[in-house]
């Protein structure tokens, strides 16, 4: 039987980066079948075994770290600096998650309570087997270790289904798990485009199934695992708010808003894609926005579009925008493939394409309002809820609105900071998705808690799960419960 092969291709000039084999479903179950083997093996090892194994991992990664973001550059075609950075992130997150792993899931005793009194209560996160992860393209690196690292930290084998557009970097980063592991096949890529997914969503064997990428596609895939009740973390996209109070540094925010809407082109899924500024500042935060995007060009400071059918709805989004808006910079002729130049656009209408719906590109749209309530408002009143940014002076009004913005992650006076702090959860609300990568909740996304109850001695004249319980031993129950649980609050 022959196996089909695709190719990779650099976006920003055509030319084939590596072909791989479109991995069917009898591969993938296959890999699967390996896996489950090799999970057994590595939840088998010490806690601390598995610690130095991954700490090993993280350090041929960072060996490696110039061959690999040549790699993602050739596969995503963004600039080799902005790779590093986020190969930089993916070993913090591989070492965190390393150094943390038995500390959240060990076995701990907790506290059983007066009508436990005879017992002792332990819990522990135990690991669930095989763990199926379908990553993106965008930050093909990163975005995928949020869920690999915490995911074999925890115990588990991982079967990894890398996007058709970066195969090469997913097949590099199991290639390099083997040097640390080079025993079991603990950590596989298995290569091929939305059927190789398909196959292993709806492997009964794998146990948890972490995707990133589009709601739409996050729907099928949970549909998939339905049919075997296999539990999902869904990272879908986002339409992130920027949010500039009155008191705010303008020149910082403009610069971190301009970074964060446009560096990788905007195909970031905690990008700014909409921007709200308070009346007080509003011109001067447009004059300082508009200064600092004429020297951002396409080509210069961030690369293509990655995927080639996504300039489509790039240029849908400004053609809509530009007809309603005021344009500050760029417009349609913004978009010359596979390049899209900055584009910022003033006063849209909240119910425009472009405001509603997830752009993926290097645009946003700004607009003025009454106060930061408002802008608050507007932010939140989005299908979506990953994350956002706050711009103030004033830390308790700045971090009073971070926690009543809707969204999994927000930053203040910075933006996408939460990404660098590993014992941060990332993670979304709506169509943004549900569950956890990164931090304490991260690890115990791929894990389940165990618990245990062991009774010590035999409570004397309370043997209430027992037949020969007496009515006597009920009356001494409830006097026990009145005299704890009794006393009203008034
Ligand atoms: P998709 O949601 O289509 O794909 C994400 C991953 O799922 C890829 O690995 C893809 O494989 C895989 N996949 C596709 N179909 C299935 C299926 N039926 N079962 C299992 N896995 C499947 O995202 P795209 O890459 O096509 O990008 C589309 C949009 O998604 C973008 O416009 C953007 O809005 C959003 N997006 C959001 C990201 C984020 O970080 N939140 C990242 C990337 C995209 P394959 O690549 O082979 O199709």
């Amino acid at each position: 039987m022959t196996t089909l092969s695709f190719d990779s291709l650099n976006p920003a000039t055509g030319e084939i980066v590596g072909s791989h084999p479109k991995q069917t479903a009898d591969a993938v179950h296959e890999a699967v079948g390996k896996a489950e083997k090799a999970a057994a093996w590595w939840a088998g090892l010490a806690p601390a075994e598995r610690r130095r194994r991954l700490l090993d991992y993280k350090a041929v990664i960072a060996q490696h770290i110039k061959e690999l973001a040549a790699l993602v550059h050739d596969e995503t075609g963004k600039p080799v600096g902005d790779a590093t950075l986020e190969i930089v992130l993916a070993i913090t997150h591989i070492d965190w998650a390393a150094r943390n792993a038995h500390k959240v899931l060990g076995r701990r005793r907790v506290a059983t309570g007066m009508i436990g009194l005879n017992l002792s209560a332990t819990l522990e996160y135990l690991p669930l087997g095989v763990v199926g992860v379908i990553g993106p393209w965008n930050y093909p690196v990163f975005t995928p270790m949020g869920s690999i690292a915490y995911a074999l930290a925890a115990g588990n084998a991982v079967v990894f289904k890398p996007s058709e557009l970066t195969p090469g970097v997913g097949v590099r980063l199991a290639e390099l798990f083997a040097e640390s592991v080079p025993e079991q096949p603990v950590f596989q890529t298995v290569t091929g485009l939305g059927e190789t997914g398909a196959a292993l969503a709806s492997d009964p064997r794998v146990k948890k199934v972490a995707f990133t990428g589009s709601t739409a596609t996050a729907k099928r895939v949970m549909a998939a695992c339905a049919e075997n009740l296999t539990p999902i973390v869904a990272e879908c996209g986002g339409k992130d708010a920027f949010i500039v109070d009155a008191d705010a540094d303008l020149r910082a925010a403009a610069d971190a808003c301009l970074w964060g809407a446009m560096s990788n082109a905007g195909q970031t899924c905690v990008g700014v894609e909409r921007v709200y500024v308070v009346d007080a500042v509003y011109e001067g935060f447009i004059r300082e926005l508009s200064e600092r995007v004429a020297t951002v060009k396409a080509g210069d400071q961030y690369g293509p579009i990655t995927m080639p059918g996504q300039l489509d709805i790039i240029k849908r989004h400004i053609d809509d925008a530009t007809k309603s808006g005021k344009v500050v910079t760029g417009g349609p002729d913004s978009v010359r493939p596979p390049y899209v130049d900055p584009v910022i656009v003033e006063d849209v209408p909240e119910d425009s394409p472009a405001v509603r719906e997830e752009t993926f590109g290097p645009t946003i749209t700004v607009r003025r309002t009454r106060d930061a309530q408002e802008a608050l408002e507007l932010a939140n009143a989005s299908a979506y809820g990953l994350a956002g940014t706050i711009f103030s002076r004033n830390t308790r009004r700045a971090m009073e609105l971070a926690r009543m913005m809707r969204s999994g992650m927000t930053a203040v006076n910075s933006v996408i900071s939460f990404a660098g702090v590993p014992a941060l959860p990332f993670g979304g609300v709506g169509d943004s998705g549900f569950g956890r990568i990164h931090g304490a909740d991260g690890l115990r996304e791929f894990a389940r808690p165990k618990a245990i109850s062991r009774q010590r001695f035999a409570m004397p004249g309370m043997n209430l799960t027992s037949f020969a319980r007496g009515a006597d031993e009920i009356e001494r129950l409830i006097s026990l419960v009145t005299f704890l649980h009794g006393r009203r609050k008034r």
